[in-house]
């Protein structure tokens, strides 16, 4: 089935159309600055090279148009009509507590695709004027939401539940949710093909490590637990996101500097983490760079990240009991083989033993960088969120979960 895969920003819209039968990418592009005047257009459809134009479109139904216009348009066409899509998937942010799984788009859903906006007010309403783009532009086809937070849902109640007054989870619906869900299962999926066991009899620790960055406890192919909660905040430390800290020193910073909630959340989201903590950047690359120079707050940067990964994983080592194998993919976990072997320094006797030198030549490949001895498999699997959302929306389709 050739699935259209749309992911909407408040501003943008990111598209893949992708073969499930064979998972091949037929074309896929994005539309940024909708609505702010220069509306920019790049897309690589077929064999052809990248292409960038300059289109018109006031809002994401006009954008919508001009990517299905070029879907079947004779220079750039891919398709010989439009009844060639199977189905719409879209990704959206947050399902709250009303999505297990992912959903086939009704009014309802949609219903509560709004009342979950107020936990992620700048998600929500963009990938759901995406669904409504859908809608009105191509009436007939089946859509299918696919939340980041559904696959986390499994997830006890202990795992979940914050230790404040039980009031405000009653009241606001505070509580863990996690997010990169459609990451964790899909690689969670290609690590048990890969073992060749049934996804049901492994437990496992998915390390998700990107820009954005979450750890997952795995089993049996279950959620148990995850590093992110009410929002993409907590957890490991991330590009420009500080992670988990003392709630008390928001409190202090706040009073010290005289902040606003809005200031302090610019500050935890846009101005921590592996930016602010190396006064350099948020990409691993430049940190890595100045690391090796001898730079001593890359350096240190380095250790803090780590030291923050490893806490999740030996947590989540006694919360599973046995663990199978634990599996880096994202950005720096599929690149960057320092951050790999620093994680993993010293878990022989947690049954875990790096091949040292696979580990430094592996990059975004499907590989397992343990030494044959080591109990627990270490595994590289590269994510592809955009065919986890095709085949989920395949699979809503078909009826299976
Ligand atoms: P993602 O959010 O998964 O796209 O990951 C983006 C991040 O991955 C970048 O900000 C970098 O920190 C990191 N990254 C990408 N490529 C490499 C690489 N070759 N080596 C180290 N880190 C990398």
């Amino acid at each position: 089935m050739k699935v259209l895969v749309v992911n909407c920003g408040s501003s943008s819209l990111k598209y893949q159309l992708i073969e499930t039968k064979t998972s091949e990418v037929l074309a896929k592009g994005l539309v940024e600055r909708i609505g702010l005047g220069e509306v920019e257009y790049s897309f690589t459809h077929g064999q052809k090279p990248k292409t960038k134009i300059g289109i018109q479109a006031k809002n994401h139904t006009e954008a919508l148009k001009e990517v299905l216009g070029k879907l079947v348009s004779p220079d750039h066409g891919v398709l010989t009509s439009l009844d060639e899509i199977g189905a719409i998937g879209h990704r959206v942010v947050h399902g709250g507590e009303s999505f297990y799984h992912s959903a086939l788009i009704t009014d309802e859903v949609i219903k509560a695709i709004e009342a979950n906006g107020e936990l992620a007010p700048l998600h929500n309403p963009p990938n759901l004027q995406g669904i409504l783009a859908c809608k009105e532009v191509l009436p007939s086809k089946k859509q299918v939401a696919v939340f980041d937070t559904a696959f986390h849902q499994t997830m006890p109640e202990r795992s979940y539940m914050y230790a404040l007054p039980y009031e405000y989870y009653e009241k606001y619906k505070i509580r863990r949710y996690g997010f990169h869900g459609t990451s964790h299962r899909y690689v969670a999926m290609k690590a048990a093909e890969f073992l060749g066991k049934p996804l049901e009899s492994i437990n496992l620790i998915t390390c998700h490590l990107g820009n954005g960055s979450s750890i997952t406890a795995i089993a049996g192919g279950k959620s148990m637990d995850t590093s992110m909660g009410f929002t993409p905040l907590e957890g490991v430390v991330m590009g420009t996101r500080s992670g988990s800290l003392d709630p008390a020193v928001l409190l202090y910073i706040m009073e010290k500097e005289n902040l606003t909630p809005k200031q302090m959340s610019d500050l935890l989201n846009k101005k921590s983490g592996i930016l602010g903590l190396s006064g350099i950047s948020n990409d691993m690359r430049e940190i890595n760079d100045a690391a090796d120079k001898g730079n001593h707050r890359a350096k240190l940067t380095l250790e803090v990240l780590v030291h923050s990964i490893r806490r999740y994983i030996g947590g989540y080592m006694v919360e599973l009991g046995r663990v199978d194998a634990i599996v880096f993919t994202a950005g720096i976990g599929e690149n960057d083989w320092v951050v790999r072997e620093m994680c993993m320094a010293n878990m022989e006797n947690w049954g875990f033993v790096l091949d040292k030198e696979k580990n430094r030549t592996t990059r975004g490949t499907l590989t397992d960088i343990s030494l044959s001895s080591s109990k627990g498999k270490i595994l590289v699997v590269p994510t592809n969120e955009e065919l986890m959302i095709a085949l989920e929306t395949q699979w809503v389709l078909e009826g299976k979960e």
